[in-house]
Formats: structure tokens, sequence, C-alpha cells
């Protein structure tokens, strides 16, 4: 027996505590907007923290819930360990009521199941094996960071994260593991641009001359925006909404256009961003029509340095001992994780359950994936000292 699969079948003494503990966590709405579902669902993993020793910090975030940060000493002369994680779901409030937390058979659905929910009690059960074999001694600290606003690209947390990481050695993240063991080694930076475009109303039979329309000069740049992603090259640009107008027969005064964006470094965001500027600037449309643009690139891209290639190899290592292969998976969308690697953190994502259809609703855990999962963390987290 190795040292893993031992974490393992200590673990799957734990798996129905994670199993209740995930559906009174899914059960609550906790969608980004909604502050009190948000800080529910913080309280509940806050307890558990600290009857584990952990120093539990909540700092209310301006419209959202709170960031909490548990911190616990160690006093080895090990590394330093974050872990990232987050408390809100993409989902509003009501969906908890429509669709519980169910199992059926090897897999658990509801909101939130598997980003993140059941990911966060996974590693908090997997902290209280490992503290009760005492296989942390050797860490100097963990620190573990619960955001509220994660779901919506972390804007008020990413300096709260960035602080964070420049105190860390090594950081885990709890986003889901991918469909056959997929763990997440490397990510794309990701940006949103809200265009809003300001015109002229009138009665399009009445006066249409005295009208301009606002929707027209945004909808003109749908195309060109579009043109600009470079599949092959992993540039996207998608308008995913351009709404406008108040009625049939009136030119449209107001409009929106939200365009998201993605490419794989931080050079190549920057650049897709200028041609961007550039385009929505040097546009042809009626001169009555303002367009303004805010936003950017809020996430930046992950790169795989060394130090995330040889925590990626001890996971291949460990999945391999417990039978439950992994495979490096580089992602087009973004985590909070990002915000370590790029301060060059050695950074492993994914490191949560195997999920599958992730901000669906057909989003499901596959129960029997996550006491392995569960051991490959601890693994990496007692063989970080
Ligand atoms: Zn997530």
């Amino acid at each position: 027996m190795t040292e893993v699969t031992r974490y393992a079948r200590l673990l799957e003494g734990e798996l129905p505590s994670i199993l209740a503990m995930s559906e009174r966590c899914v059960n609550i709405d906790s969608g980004s907007y909604l502050a009190d579902g948000v800080n529910a669902v913080i309280s509940v993993w806050a307890s558990p923290l600290e009857g584990l020793g952990f120093t539990v910090e909540r700092v209310p975030l301006p419209g959202f819930g709170d960031q909490m940060t548990a911190r616990l000493r160690l006093g080895g002369n090990g590394k330093r360990v974050l872990i990232l994680g987050h408390a809100d779901t993409v989902w509003p409030a009501g969906v908890a009521a429509e669709w519980p937390f169910r199992r059926d058979g090897d897999l658990i659905t509801g909101p939130g199941v598997g980003d993140m929910k059941t990911n966060v009690v996974m590693a908090l059960h997997v902290l209280k094996v490992l503290l009760a074999e005492k296989a942390l001694s050797r860490l100097a600290s963990v620190t573990v960071c619960i955001v509220p606003d994660e779901e919506i690209g972390s804007p008020g947390s990413r300096a709260w994260l960035e602080a964070e990481s420049r105190n860390a050695d090594i950081c885990l993240t709890l986003e889901p593991c991918r469909p056959k063991g997929g763990l997440v080694i490397g990510r794309g930076a990701v940006g949103a641009l809200y265009l809003t475009a300001t015109g002229v109303t009138a009665h399009c039979g009445a006066a249409r001359e005295k009208g301009a329309s606002a929707l027209a000069a945004l909808a003109a740049l749908v195309g060109p925006l579009e043109a600009l992603g470079d599949p092959a090259n992993g540039l996207s640009a998608t308008v995913g909404i351009l709404r406008g107008g108040e009625a049939r027969q009136v030119v449209p005064g107001s409009a929106e256009l939200h365009l998201d964006l993605r490419a794989p470094s931080d050079e190549a965001a920057e650049a897709l961003l200028a041609q961007v500027q550039a385009l929505i600037r040097d546009a042809p449309h009626d001169p009555r029509v303002t367009i303004t643009a805010r936003g950017g690139f809020t996430r930046p891209a992950f790169p795989t340095h060394e130090g995330t290639k040889a925590l990626y190899a001890l996971a291949e290592q460990f999945g391999a001992e417990l039978g439950a292969p992994v495979h490096g998976v580089v992602s087009r969308g973004g985590s909070d994780g990002s915000f370590a690697a790029r301060l060059g953190v050695p950074t492993l994502d994914g490191l949560g359950p195997i999920t599958h259809d992730t901000c669906s609703k057909r989003e499901v855990v596959e129960v029997s994936s996550i006491v392995p999962r569960a051991a490959i963390l601890a693994g990496l987290l007692a063989r970080a000292g």
C-alpha cells in the first residue's frame, strides 16, 4: 500500500459526510449576485475549518458575499500552500428549489455540484484526514481562500488573490477535474468588453431622418469583431449579447453589445484587444451615435511553467497508483489559479472530482471519482512538505 492508497482508504470513510455536506451546500442558491446565499455556503465551510485549527477571516466584498481567508500555520520548513475555491455559482435565485441536489447511481447533480461545491467540501475532508494523520507537519502553512465573485471573473477579488499568491510557494485550485481525469496545467487569457451606443430616437415614418440608430451602429460591428477570431491560434472574439431598441417603429436610441475575448497568452491578448479597440474607434457610423466601451482582459493567461509540470508529474504518479489516470489539459476558460500562475507560483488546477457539462443544468459529478481525486489532492499536500 502506498501513501496515497492509504489516504484513499481513509477518505473512503469520509464519503458519506462529503456527500451530505455537498447536498447541504448545493441546496443553497449562491449565484455571484446572491450575497446572502454565498455567505451561507461560506458559513458551512468556515466552521469545520475553525474546528481544524484554521484562523478564519471574512471580508465583505460590496455587492457580493464575503472573501474568506482561512489560515493554518504548521511551523515546518516546507512550503506555504495556497488552496483556491469559490462559493458562488452561475445560477440565479430559485434554481436550487427547481433543481435540488439529487443522486442517481454514480452521479450527483444540482446547481454548482461540481463547480465547485463538492470540490471544496472534498478538500475540507482531505485537510481533516491529513491533519489527523499529522501528515502536514512539515509544511510551513496552508491558506484556503474562498472567493465570492469567481463566476463573473473575480473582478473584486483579484488584488486579494494576488497578495495571497505572493505569499505562497504552490497553488492548488479546486476547479472541476475534466472527464477522464483532465487536470488543468495551463489556461488562456479571458476578456470581456461591454459596448454601449447612444443615438437619436425618431418615428420611422414621420421623421426617419431625425433618427440615428444606436443598434445599427453596433450591429455593423458584429461581423468585423468576430472576424478577429483565429481558432487555429486559440484566438476568439464572440458577441454574446446584442440588444437595443424600444419599438418597431422607433429608431433605436440605445443599444449594447457584450464581447467575449479569448487568447492563448498575455501578449496575444494585448494584440487582440488593440485590434478590437481600433475597430471600434474607426468603424464608420452615423456621427450622431456615440459608442463607449469598458472592460478588457480580466483574467491573465496561466502559462505552464516548470513548477506546474513538477506538480502535474506528482499527480500523474499518484493517479497511476490509485488506478485513476490523469492527463494534462490547457483550458480556454479562466480561473482564479491564473492569478497565481501569472506571478510564477507553481499552480495545478482541476483538482476537484470529475465533472461533466459544467455550468449547464446537466452538470453532474462522478461519485466514484471523489475518493481518488481527494487522495491525489492529499498526496500533493503531504508531499509539498
Ligand atoms: Zn469554478
